[in-house]
């Protein structure tokens, strides 16, 4: 597992840190993975263009990238790192 490329977020294409807390939307068929930051807007982003491609048949699966840092064993929602500390923004 070596990859250096840079990520940029689906959403607003700024770059994305490695070592920054942040989501990953995998295409199940081909394999291809969009990245968003974890920061609000660009969740909201990726839970509603995940949405619209899952209307259109498409299987993904999530990954919610901790950051570097996160002291968390097993990290979820809410974690001591604070990296996704806004669930509202996946709300209605
Ligand atoms: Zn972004
Ligand atoms: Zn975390």
């Amino acid at each position: 597992m070596s990859r250096n490329r840079v990520i940029r977020c689906a959403a607003c294409a700024g770059r994305i840190k490695p070592q920054h807390p942040h989501i990953g939307v995998e295409d199940l068929e081909t394999g291809v993975e969009f990245s968003y930051h974890a920061r609000p807007g660009c969740q909201i982003r990726a839970a509603e263009e995940t949405a619209t491609r899952l209307e259109a048949g498409k299987v993904y699966a999530m990954h919610h990238y901790h950051a570097s840092t996160c002291p968390d064993a097993a990290p979820g929602f809410g974690c001591a790192g604070g990296c996704f500390d806004t669930p509202m923004a996946v709300a209605n």
